[in-house]
């Protein structure tokens, strides 16, 4: 299926849930958060239906977000059911990691091909400080656990911030360096916790490479799955890559392919779009599966050439990374 701006679109974000184990400063205040109740939310009946007619449109590629999403309950068993549509191809999930360890193996049975975890430091008080809770060891442990049972490409969310982090680069490089683990240093955007989020904090990717391209030589590189919007370098003789995801300083709007589905059931275009389609609404209309496609089509329809988040500042966003999926 291809959008008004002739982008083929494949691939969907579902976010399960809301809610998180974490709080991270960046992404969610520590108290004061409403919740979504249940019946507020998709059922997993809903979203495998959802797939279904997505998949009947042209998805492809499924990731799980939220929230974290390993705080669903029965997640497995909506992987297991999204793996028996014969058209999706890749599902992944993106996870803080800290359940990761005990659901691991129940996780790639039900047919889980890969996984994001996201880590911003490597550091025990830092991590404490940013997520506001102390779960760094499960985290880390997490990421050799899908190393060792070979969920990959096995990538690493780094959210980049001047004064936070910048520190720690090198570190982070050097772990691409001694293992098979591609990081992705994002740039750090005005969605979530704006009150955290400073237009001084972004580090743009081109000093993030000078800083490490000091130590390590740098080859542009692809990797095998899901390359996305991240562009890739190989670390001379070492085993995994570095990545960079730019949505503040090198827009990739142009190369979009994807649909995100909020817990709620609202479908966006871009994640810094207002605009949604209410799936959840059509589903207790009880519309059938060609009214459906027609709302995936009319939310294609709806994605902008490009997002704005560079004019807005934050402002202009109602909804939270965690409430939209990341
Ligand atoms: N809880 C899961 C996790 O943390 O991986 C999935 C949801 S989280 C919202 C998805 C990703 O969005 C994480 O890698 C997180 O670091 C990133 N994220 C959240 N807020 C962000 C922001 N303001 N700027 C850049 N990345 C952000
Ligand atoms: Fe939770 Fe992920 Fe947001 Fe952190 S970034 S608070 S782990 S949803």
């Amino acid at each position: 299926m291809l959008d008004s701006y002739n982008r083929k679109i494949n691939y969907l974000r579902i976010s399960v849930t809301d809610r998180c184990n974490l709080r991270c400063r960046y992404c969610m205040p520590e108290e004061g958060i409403s919740k979504l109740e249940h019946d507020k939310i998709l059922s997993l009946e809903d979203i495998v239906r959802l797939v279904k007619v997505g998949a009947g449109i042209g998805i492809r590629k499924i990731r799980l977000t939220g929230g974290e999403p390993l705080i669903r309950s029965h997640i497995t068993q909506l992987i297991a059911s999204i793996r028996k549509i014969p058209a999706i191809d890749d599902i992944a999930i993106t996870t803080n990691g800290v359940l990761f360890c005990g659901m691991a193996e129940e996780l790639k049975a039900a047919g889980l091909d890969r996984a994001n975890f996201s880590l911003d430091t490597m550091v025990a008080e830092k991590f404490e400080f940013i997520t506001r809770r102390n779960h760094r060891t499960g985290v880390k442990r997490a990421i050799f656990k899908a190393l060792d049972l070979g969920l990959e490409p096995v990538k690493i969310n780094t959210v980049v911030i001047k004064g936070f982090n910048d520190d720690e680069l090198l570190d982070f490089a050097k772990l691409a360096y001694d293992f098979p683990l591609h990081i992705r240093f994002i740039e750090f955007m005005p969605i979530g916790d704006v009150l955290f989020w400073n237009r001084d904090r972004i580090i743009s990717s081109e000093e993030i490479r000078e800083k490490i391209a000091r130590r390590y030589e740098l080859a542009p590189t692809k990797i095998s799955k899901g390359s996305g919007p991240a562009v890739y370098f190989k670390l001379a003789g070492g085993r995994g890559t570095i990545g960079f995801i730019t949505p503040m300083s090198h827009k990739f709007c142009s190369e979009c392919n994807r649909l995100r589905l909020t817990a709620e059931g609202k479908l966006r275009g871009c994640l810094y779009d207002k605009r949604e389609i209410d799936l959840k609404a059509a589903l207790e209309h009880k519309s059938d599966d060609e009214e459906l496609k027609k709302l995936f089509i009319q939310a294609i329809s709806l994605k902008p050439s490009e997002h704005h988040m560079n004019e807005g500042w934050g402002k202009d966003n109602l909804r939270k990374m965690s409430q939209i999926g990341g």
